[in-house]
C-alpha cells in the first residue's frame, strides 16, 4: 500500500489541476494522496470530489514556509479543512504577502533589464498562487536562462539579485495555529533546514518540542539510505515518519507522482498515524 503525502496543483506552483493529481494517484495504485499547495486550500474541494469518484483517500493540507531559528522551515500541515479557522484565516494574509513579493520580484527583474510583466506572471500562474517557479518558467521561455535551475541560481534563489523576502510566520506560531485548527504539522524535506545531517537530531528535537507531529522522511529527492536514517530518527523522537514526492508537474519535470525520481515508495502507515492525531490540538 503506497501513498503520496506531498503534491502541488495549479492552485500554487504545480501544473496539474487537483482532479488530475488525484486521478494520477489512483492510476498509479496509491491508496491515499495529500494535496499540499503553498498557502492555500482552494484546490481541496475539487481534489476531494475526484478522490470520492476514483475511490482513494484525500488528505487536505497546505505547505507553509516559516521562520525557523534564523533560517526557514517548510511545514506540511495535514488535515487542515477549508473554511474559517485559526490557521485558515491567516492564509489570506500569507497570500497577500506572496502577491506583494511577486510584484517586487518582477520589478527587480525589470530593473535588471529583463522584459517581464506582472500580466505575464499572472497568465503563467493562470491567475492563482503565483510564485518563483512561474517566474523561472517565464525566464526559460524568454530565453533569458537555459533551465529552471539556472533561473534560481542566477536570479530567483535566496540572496540572488531578484530575490525578495516575504512575511512569514514563526515556526512556533504556525505550529500553534495548525493545532488550534485541529490539524497536524509535519517538518517537510529536512535538508532545507540548512543544518548538516549530523545536526538533524538536535534540529528535529527542537521542532518536536515546539509540537510538530512528524518528519517527511520518504522524500523523492533522498537516497534510500537517507530515508531510512530519517525514519529511524523520527521513530526515536516519537514522531511520525511521513513522505511524499513533492510533485509539481512540469514545474519539477524530473519528479513523478508517487515514485519521485523512480525509486520512492511511501508506506501507508503514516496515513493512519496522522489521522489518529487529527483534531487533538495537543
Ligand atoms: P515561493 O513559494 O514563491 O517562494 O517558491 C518556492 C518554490 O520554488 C518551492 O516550493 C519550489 O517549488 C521552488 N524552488 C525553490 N528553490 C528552487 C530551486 N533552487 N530550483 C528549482 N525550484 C526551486
Ligand atoms: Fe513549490
Ligand atoms: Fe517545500
Ligand atoms: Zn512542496
Amino acid at each position: 500500500m503506497a501513498v503520496d503525502l506531498h503534491t502541488h496543483s495549479i492552485f500554487s506552483d504545480g501544473s496539474d489541476p487537483p482532479a488530475r493529481v488525484v486521478e494520477e494517484a489512483a492510476r498509479r495504485g496509491l491508496t491515499a494522496v495529500a494535496l499540499t499547495d503553498h498557502d492555500t486550500l482552494d484546490g481541496i474541494a475539487e481534489a476531494r470530489a475526484t478522490a470520492t469518484e476514483v475511490g482513494i483517500e484525500l488528505i487536505p493540507g497546505v505547505e507553509l514556509s516559516v521562520d525557523w531559528l534564523g533560517g526557514s522551515m517548510h511545514l506540511l500541515v495535514y488535515h487542515l479543512e477549508p473554511g474559517p479557522g485559526p490557521l485558515q484565516d491567516h492564509l489570506d494574509e500569507l497570500r497577500r504577502g506572496r502577491s506583494d513579493r511577486n510584484q517586487e520580484m518582477v520589478e527587480a527583474l525589470r530593473d535588471l533589464g529583463i522584459d517581464i510583466t506582472h500580466h505575464e506572471l499572472d497568465a503563467e500562474a493562470m491567475g492563482r498562487g503565483a510564485g518563483r517557479p512561474h517566474m523561472a518558467a517565464l525566464l526559460v521561455r524568454k530565453g533569458v536562462v537555459a533551465d529552471m535551475a539556472s533561473a534560481f541560481d542566477q536570479y530567483l534563489g535566496t540572496g540572488r539579485p531578484a530575490y525578495r523576502d516575504r512575511p512569514r510566520l514563526d515556526y512556533r506560531a504556525a505550529i500553534d495555529l495548525a493545532k488550534a485548527s485541529g490539524a497536524v504539522p509535519v517538518v517537510a524535506h529536512p535538508h532545507t533546514l540548512g543544518v548538516s545531517a549530523a545536526e538533524y537530531r538536535k534540529a528535529l528535537l527542537s521542532a518536536a518540542e515546539a509540537g510538530v507531529a512528524g518528519i517527511e522522511c520518504y522524500y523523492g529527492e533522498y537516497t534510500p539510505d537517507e530515508r531510512d536514517h530519517l525514519a529511524r530518527l523520527a521513530t526515536d523522537l516519537g514522531l511520525v515518519a511521513t513522505g511524499g514526492s513533492d510533485y509539481h508537474g512540469r514545474y519539477k519535470p524530473d519528479v513523478e507522482l508517487g515514485i519521485g525520481r523512480g525509486d520512492l515508495e511511501v508506506p501507508d502507515t503514516p496515513v493512519h498515524q496522522l489521522r489518529a492525531l487529527r483534531g487533538r490540538g495537543d
